[in-house]
């Protein structure tokens, strides 16, 4: 294999750019002007660290896409997924027939997750498993005699994925927007927990509860009998690293409870060690009745995704029998469950867990934290190996008083331009600058990471000076 340093020099970044602007539609892109600027291309990656096409190396503080948990160059995930290509490359659950790493698998994430999980749908990304939980929620309802429980709640700005159910459920107003006409029906979304936003005049905790009160509102509102589920990623990634305060979580479970509901937790994120712990809801101690997986499973090394199927669920369904015609042929592939199968092994011999809940984690909590003195940030926070911190133009006496840049100046993207400039990729989610680094990060490397993330926002303020936006 090239070394990195060497992997750019194989690859004509004018040609692949060029056959990538002709030829490509990139997800959540627009073509024409991605054409007009040229993608960067990634070649190589090897740690935490990714190279592009010109040599140049970028610290990849996102993980890929929320998934590369044990980092890059895994040649032990390359070889177990070489040696079952070489077994048997496929074969599907349709059949009354079954494959070995697949059950493997299912039988570990039964062993990982919490103690009321016994059962495992796999499919083929988190969108799909949150197809699937839609499938499930009705089916459970309708067995149970209750086909009036149709209602499924979700979150303002949430993520689900980005098929018509994952978009459906999500709350990003954007994709509604461009799908008018074809979003599922019965599916409801309430205000996000984001202090940010919606905390002035109260502490976190008073916050958490008020935020979490919208959910019986809601449920008041459309109807207790007519409520299925209420589905929330246990910290929203992709809507900003939108972390909950402590008083949210306790009460959602015990609206669910008190009402019945089937509560989903979205894991595609929080799953496989991301807050430290091998699920969200282990962090925040809720007990949902069915988690959505997909991402960390892999590590991003082969497409998986699925729903782990709690006994509220699976009990419900299997003893009223009746096939449940749901599936897809990637459901359990021999390939994604060696690359799961490798990928959990490496996270419990290394410790990735322990070692980002007890070490690397809060060492990370203090290093990001210190950005809180940078004049350009009103709040940096972290849970586990997530983070976000917020740029706004001046900072006030409090995190409410702080005055936000204009939204249509772009300040994010103009921060993340410098981010990738200078070899530090952070993602912009308006003005929030976010981070999900890979769970193998050194204590030494997120001292370079958080040095990284601060040279360029002195970089971002200099360049907001000169542009006479600040
Ligand atoms: N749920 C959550 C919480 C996610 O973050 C994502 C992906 N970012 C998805 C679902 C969708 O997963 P996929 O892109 O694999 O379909």
């Amino acid at each position: 294999a090239a070394r990195p340093a060497d992997a750019h020099k194989k690859v004509d970044t004018k040609a692949i750019q060029a056959l990538d602007a002709k030829h490509y539609m990139h997800a959540f892109t627009d073509t024409k002007s991605l054409g007009q600027v040229g993608a960067r291309v990634i070649v190589k990656g090897q740690g935490i660290y990714i190279w592009d096409s010109e040599g140049k190396r970028l610290l990849d503080g996102m993980s890929g896409l929320w998934c590369m948990n044990v980092g890059y160059g895994r040649t032990t995930i390359a070889d177990a997924v070489h040696a079952q290509m070489q077994e048997l490359p496929y074969y599907n659950s349709f059949f009354q027939t079954t494959n070995v790493p697949a059950v493997q698998l299912a039988a570990k994430l039964v062993e990982i997750s919490p103690a009321h999980f016994n059962h495992v749908f796999f499919a083929g990304s988190g969108s799909e498993g949150n197809d699937t939980n839609l499938r499930l929620i009705r089916r459970y309802w309708d067995l149970k005699g209750a086909k009036e429980r149709n209602i499924i709640i979700s979150r303002e700005n949430a993520y689900h994925g980005s098929t018509i159910a994952g978009a459906s459920l999500g709350g990003m107003s954007g994709m509604h927007d461009q799908q008018i006409g074809v979003t599922i029906p019965n599916i409801v979304h309430i205000g996000q927990p984001y202090y940010v936003e919606g905390g002035k005049g109260k502490t976190p905790e008073e916050f958490g509860l008020v935020a979490a009160g919208w959910l019986e509102q809601k449920i008041l509102e459309v109807g207790a009998e007519r409520v299925a589920a209420f589905i929330a990623e246990p910290v929203q990634g992709a809507g900003g690293v939108i972390i909950p305060p402590s008083t949210y979580w306790p009460e959602i479970q015990r609206i669910c409870d008190k009402y019945g509901i089937l509560l989903v937790a979205d894991e595609v994120i929080c799953g496989f060690g991301r807050l430290g712990t091998w699920f969200g809801s282990d962090y925040f101690g809720i007990k949902p009745d069915l988690i959505t997986f997909a991402k960390g499973v892999t590590s991003g090394y082969i497409p998986m995704g699925g729903v782990l199927v709690g006994d509220r669920v699976a009990d419900v369904l299997i003893e009223h029998g009746g096939d449940f015609n749901h599936g897809f042929t990637y459901s359990g592939h021999p390939v994604a469950a060696a690359a799961a199968l490798e990928n959990i092994r490496i996270i419990q011999e290394e410790k990735l867990i322990e070692k980002v809940h007890n070490e690397t984690g809060p060492y990370l909590a203090k290093k990001f934290g210190e950005l809180n003195d940078h004049p350009l940030v009103s709040i940096a926070e972290t849970c586990g190996f997530v983070a976000g911190l917020n740029l706004v133009k001046k900072k006030g006496p409090t995190l409410h008083e702080c005055e936000a840049f204009d939204s249509s100046l772009e300040v994010g993207m103009i921060c993340r331009g410098h981010m990738f400039g200078n070899g530090m990729i952070m993602r912009a989610v308006g003005d929030r600058m976010i981070i999900a680094p890979p769970l193998v990060t050194t204590v030494e490397q997120i001292d370079e990471m958080v040095g990284l993330i601060r040279f360029c926002l002195d970089a971002t303020l200099e360049d907001l000076k000169k542009r006479e936006l600040i």
